[in-house]
């Protein structure tokens, strides 16, 4: 079986200095993998006419495929276009059709005033040895140079995500599976919750002693929960599902008490499905996460099925206010207490009406800790009209990694108080 490699190139001094997250790679990495192509190095440039050069040379000698992001703006600080120009040898000169496009986006839709400047002008020139590629979504057309006489081929798309992502899904990825046999790339991901990755690799080590060389198994840890991915690729896909099922069968059997889904999907999106099943509704008391929780569940489309609403109740006037928390609760107990967290449960199930409850009251950092209570001290609490249940977490990261943390143990702990108590 035949690997297509190909290699991304993200170019852009924001990228080097940490001021842009190159999400345009991740976006590419997948795009390509579910088409069969096998990404086998990403690397970031700056804007700097060498360095560009030496990764084309480089990337090209290794990668059946090069993706290039970036440089393509109308500003003399974007590059890349005339050097891909001199590189592949060719001219830079009008193409009509992006001419017109770039009218039209001026006139139709961006309706601004007044003369085209010649800078976005300049847009439509593209060099006379590239396959054009239309970018409905901007004024910088993606180029195509090749396959060169190595085979290799080269894509130049812009940095803007929301347009490289348009081009590389209705230009990029049809190209690519007409040029090259690809074979087909299978994972399967689950995800497990209450054991550390070291544990569960003793747990599973007959199951990946077992697993045969075709097939690679990846830890994935994150937020105190690990992820399972089996990956495998070949030419047949139904011959190839068949046998990573059977393997993903043994790997579930073999994490069973601690798995939480048998997808690729986060926490957020498990809850919501337990609760659609089980046609019930779920409404939140957030303090130290100020909604976030909220934020997650409502990421999901279709929650409003059984998600009604977070009371963000940061200060204590609103946790007595409109949760009913008792102020002798607050003034004996603190906000981050046991007796608080419960009474926000109960509150929450009062004032939104729902099924079940979630409540969170936690001292996210960096200050406001206490030799008693120090940063990082979390109390969750989830219940239904019967019963409500607690737990105490002590985190020990910045704020902001706090809050996702405490997002994250309080979404389990609810999902595991709804499967006990349904
Ligand atoms: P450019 O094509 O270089 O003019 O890029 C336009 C804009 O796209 C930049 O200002 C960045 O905000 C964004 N951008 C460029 N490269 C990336 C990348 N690899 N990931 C995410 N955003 C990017
Ligand atoms: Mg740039």
């Amino acid at each position: 079986m035949n690997t297509i490699n190909a290699s991304i190139i993200t170019i852009g001094d924001e990228l080097l200095i940490g001021q842009t997250i190159d999400t345009n790679s991740a976006f590419i990495a997948q795009e390509l993998n579910k088409a069969g192509v096998w990404v086998h190095r990403r690397l970031a440039v700056g804007d700097v006419y060498e360095d560009i050069w030496k990764a084309l040379d480089e990337e090209g000698k290794h990668s059946s495929i090069v993706i290039i992001t970036g440089g393509l703006g109308p500003t003399a600080d974007d590059i890349t276009k005339p050097l891909l120009c001199k590189y592949f040898g060719g001219q830079l000169i009008v193409n009509e059709k992006v001419q017109a496009h770039v009218k039209y986006l001026f006139e139709k839709v961006y309706r601004r005033p007044g003369a085209l400047l010649e800078r976005n002008l300049k847009q439509a020139e593209v060099p006379d040895v590239c396959t054009v590629l239309h970018n409905e979504r901007g004024t910088a057309p993606g180029m195509m140079f090749g396959p060169q006489p190595n085979g290799t081929v080269f894509f130049s798309l812009p940095g803007v995500p929301h347009e490289m992502k348009g081009l590389i899904v209705k230009e990029v990825i049809p190209r690519i599976k007409a040029l090259f046999q690809l074979p087909v790339i299978v994972h399967k991901t689950l995800l497990t919750a209450g054991i550390g990755e070291s544990m569960l690799a003793e747990q599973i080590s007959d199951f990946e002693n077992s697993l045969p060389p075709t097939i690679k198994l990846a830890y994935l840890p994150n937020f105190g929960m690990v992820r399972l991915r089996l990956t495998t690729q070949g030419d047949d896909p139904v011959q190839l599902e068949q046998k990573m099922q059977s393997y993903f069968e043994q790997l579930q059997l073999a994490v069973q008490q601690y798995l939480v889904t048998n997808e690729d999907e986060g926490l957020e999106k498990v809850v919501g499905k337990i609760l659609l099943q089980q046609n019930q509704t779920m409404g939140l008391a957030e303090s130290c996460t100020g909604g976030y929780i909220a934020h997650l569940i409502t990421s999901i489309p279709g929650s409003s099925a059984y998600f009604k609403g977070s009371v963000v109740s940061y200060s204590n006037e609103i946790k007595e206010a409109v949760l009913g928390v008792s102020s002798s609760t607050l003034q004996t107990e603190g906000a981050v207490s046991e007796a608080t967290v419960r009474e926000m449960v109960s509150g929450a199930l009062t004032s939104l009406r729902t099924h079940y409850a979630l409540a969170v009251s936690g001292i996210m950092g960096p200050d406001g800790g206490s030799e008693e209570k120090p940063v990082g001290t979390v109390w969750v609490a989830a219940g239904n009209k019967e019963k409500t249940e607690t737990i105490q977490l002590n985190l020990r990261f910045d704020r902001k990694r706090n809050i996702e943390m405490t997002a994250m143990h309080a979404l389990n702990f609810l999902r595991k108080f709804i499967l006990a108590n349904s």
